[in-house]
This record gives structure tokens, C-alpha cells and sequence, in this order.
């Protein structure tokens, strides 16, 4: 089943009335279950839970430690190029955003720089991000910056344009082991309006695309919504739903999802939605409990504090140290476009001391090189 099929079963106005019509004890129910359906994760996100958040938190909580333990992976992205040829809205990298700054992609030494900047940093788990742009950053130049960074790190995702199975699989050849792509929302007119041109604009390929990146071998499959651009009650379920559907489709792949909120947009732009600290917390809590075993994200968007705050509610995974331009670590004078002002700029090493402080042990990769012997032999 592809996942519209899956969507067209939940349309708003079905998720709306279950939620206007949700009750405390539902609520008491859906914290009982163990294992969540559907109307238990529409109870948890519904208004009638927000009295019930510390009780949520509470099993969230230890749904996670049951899961996880006490670790938090530590990751940071590194931007290989800032051309797209996309329109999003709210997109600093977007074609009708464009100001006067540089638009620039890396080549194969600057790659190489910017790698030995973060691993001299501790990192050993990182994330390449490229704008829509094919004609910049094709698969064959994506598939040899992840070889590069295979080099100096044990677990490598890109965050790029969705692809075909067959470029998937490229990568995964040169040594990719993670793929992110949001769906931004899954409201399909939503969708349209914030995504006015280019490829991105093709609703329905990036639907697939992650099922796609399983299909060809990727073993970590990372989704998510932007928060900010529609109902949050109504994405985050859908959210949820997509993420059982992808466990389901690519069972060998470990599905994750991610919390980012809309933050320093281009001035033309004001998210239509906007989605409080309260509000976040609700949507980690009912997501934590609705898919207990996946693990999630949070990046630098987010301030220090509300970042530390959420430590025990359901993370597993944080970036540090960010930086959103091409260039950003070893070259920190360059002057490309930026994609976004982050929040959070401590570096590496200042969070790593929160986590421990925090009770919590930073883990800077995300398996072992034993694991991937025989790939790590032939790429080095
Ligand atoms: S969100 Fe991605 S595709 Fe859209 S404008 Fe920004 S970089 Fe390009």
C-alpha cells in the first residue's frame, strides 16, 4: 500500500471530530495501552491531553530507557552546497530568496577540510546536505562526498533531493548509511502552496522517497515535519501514521524522526502556524509512545535551554556545534549563504558536558566499525 492510500483513510476533518470529541479518560486510556493504535496517538495529541502532559512525560520516559538507555548521539551536518533550484517559501537557499551572498559548492578537498574539522572535534556520525540543485550537486558528486567522509567517520547521512532507487543505492555503495528527508507536511495543498517550483514541488515522489532509500539499503531512515507550516495536531498524526508505515515497508531500516521548528525565516515569509514550546512537548510525548523505538532528533534550531529541558523527554539524538553554510568549520570566513541562524551555538564539547551533567552518556557514532568491516575494507 503506498502511504496516499494509507492517508486517504485519516482525511482532517475524520481527525478533527475523533480529537473535539476526545476525553480525559480516553486520554487515561491511550497512557494505559501498550501498544498504541492510530486513535490512542489521536487521543495523546488531542487538547484533552494537555492536562496529562507530566503523566505522558513520565511514560515517555521510560518508554525511552527501556529503548535507549541513558545515551545521546551527537552528530553535526555539513553543507556541500548552497545552490538550489527549488522554491520553498520559507527558505533562505530558495531561487526567489537569493540576496547578494555566495552561492558556492564544495569540491573535493574543501570536503575533505571540512571532515577533518569535525572529527578533530570528536565527531564520528555526520550529515551532508545539498540544496535541489542536480545540476550542482549531482548523485555521482553526493556518492563521492560520502566516500570522502566514510574516510573519516563511521556513520554518514545525507539530507538532499529525493532520489531514484537506483542513486540510492549508489550512495549506499560509496559508503552512505543514512538518508533524512522531511516531508515538510503532509498536507498536499499545504504542501503545494509552500513549495511553489521545482522539483521539490513533486508531492508525491517524496512521499516514496524514503521507501525507496530502504529499498536500496539504507539503513537509517530519518523523517520528520516542519513545524510552523500547518495544524500541528493534524501533521504530527499523520507524522506518526507515515512512521509506522515506513517501519512496516523497509523492516531492515531503523526509522527516526525529527522535531524542526520554523525559525529565521526570509522576511517575506511568517509561518502560517506556529507551534509553542507547550505544543512541542505534547507532539515528542504522544510520538515517543506511539513509536517507541524510534529514535529522535533535535537539532540546533532549538535554544540551549529548551534543548537541555527536553533531554529526558524522548531524545536520543542532537546536533552540536553547527554550522549551516559550505565551509562553515574549516573555512569560518567564508561568506556563502547561510541556510538558517541556529540557536544553539555551543560547541561540541559544552554539550557534551551538559549531556553528562544531565546523567546522560554522549555517544559520537552510531555502531560499530565491526559492523561494517567488510564495506569500511573496500572503501579505504
Ligand atoms: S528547503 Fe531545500 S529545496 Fe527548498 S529551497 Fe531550501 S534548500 Fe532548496
Amino acid at each position: 500500500m503506498t502511504f496516499e492510500t494509507l492517508l486517504n483513510q485519516w482525511p482532517e476533518e475524520r481527525i478533527e471530530e475523533v480529537q473535539r470529541c476526545c476525553t480525559e479518560s480516553r486520554v487515561a486510556a491511550a497512557l494505559a495501552n501498550e501498544h498504541r493504535s492510530p486513535d490512542d496517538l489521536l487521543a495523546l495529541l488531542s487538547p484533552a491531553a494537555v492536562p496529562w502532559l507530566e503523566a505522558l512525560a513520565v511514560e515517555a520516559n521510560k518508554e525511552t530507557r527501556r529503548q535507549f538507555g541513558r545515551t545521546i548521539g551527537l552528530y553535526a551536518p555539513i553543507y556541500l552546497s548552497n545552490v538550489c533550484g527549488s522554491n520553498c517559501v520559507y527558505c533562505s537557499f530558495s531561487t526567489v530568496n537569493a540576496g547578494k551572498e555566495e552561492r558556492t559548492t564544495l569540491d573535493d578537498h574543501q570536503i575533505e577540510k571540512e571532515c577533518q574539522a569535525l572529527s578533530e572535534q570528536g565527531f564520528d556520525n555526520v550529515l551532508l546536505l545539498t540544496g535541489d540543485a542536480v545540476h550542482a550537486a549531482p548523485p555521482e558528486y553526493i556518492a563521492r562526498a560520502c566516500r570522502i567522509a566514510r574516510k573519516w567517520f563511521s556513520s554518514v547521512a545525507v539530507e538532499v533531493y529525493s532520489m531514484t532507487e537506483e542513486e540510492y543505492g549508489l550512495l549506499c555503495d560509496h559508503g552512505l548509511d543514512g538518508v533524512t528527508l522531511y516531508q515538510e507536511s503532509f498536507h498536499r495543498p499545504t504542501y503545494m502552496e509552500m513549495h511553489r517550483s521545482g522539483r521539490k514541488r513533486d508531492y508525491a515522489s517524496r512521499l516514496e522517497a524514503l521507501k525507496r532509500a530502504g529499498r536500496a539499503g539504507v539503513r537509517r531512515l530519518g523523517t520528520g515535519i516542519l513545524l510552523g507550516l500547518y495544524k500541528w495536531r493534524i501533521d504530527a498524526f499523520w507524522l506518526g501514521l507515515y512512521g509506522r508505515w515506513l517501519q512496516q515497508q523497509c523492516w531492515h531500516s531503523l526509522v527516526s524522526v525529527s522535531f524542526p521548528r520554523l525559525r529565521h525565516t526570509p522576511s517575506s515569509f511568517v509561518p502560517p502556524y506556529p507551534v509553542s514550546d507547550v505544543d512541542m512537548v505534547q507532539m515528542m510525548l504522544a510520538l515517543r509512545l506511539f513509536l517507541p523505538e524510534a529514535p529522535f532528533s533535535l537539532s540546533t534550531r532549538e535554544n540551549a535551554s529548551f534543548r537541555d529541558r527536553l533531554l529526558p523527554l524522548g531524545i536520543t539524538s542532537m546536533s552540536a556545534g553547527s554550522s549551516t553554510r559550505p565551509g562553515g568549520y574549516a573555512f569560518p570566513d567564508s561568506s556563502s549563504l547561510e541556510q538558517f541562524q541556529i540557536e544553539d551555538s555551543r560547541s561540541a564539547a559544552e554539550i557534551k558536558r551538559v549531556i553528562e551533567k544531565a546523567g546522560y552518556d554522549p555517544v559520537w557514532k552510531d555502531y560499530d566499525h565491526a559492523f561494517v568491516s567488510d564495506l569500511t575494507e573496500d572503501l579505504h
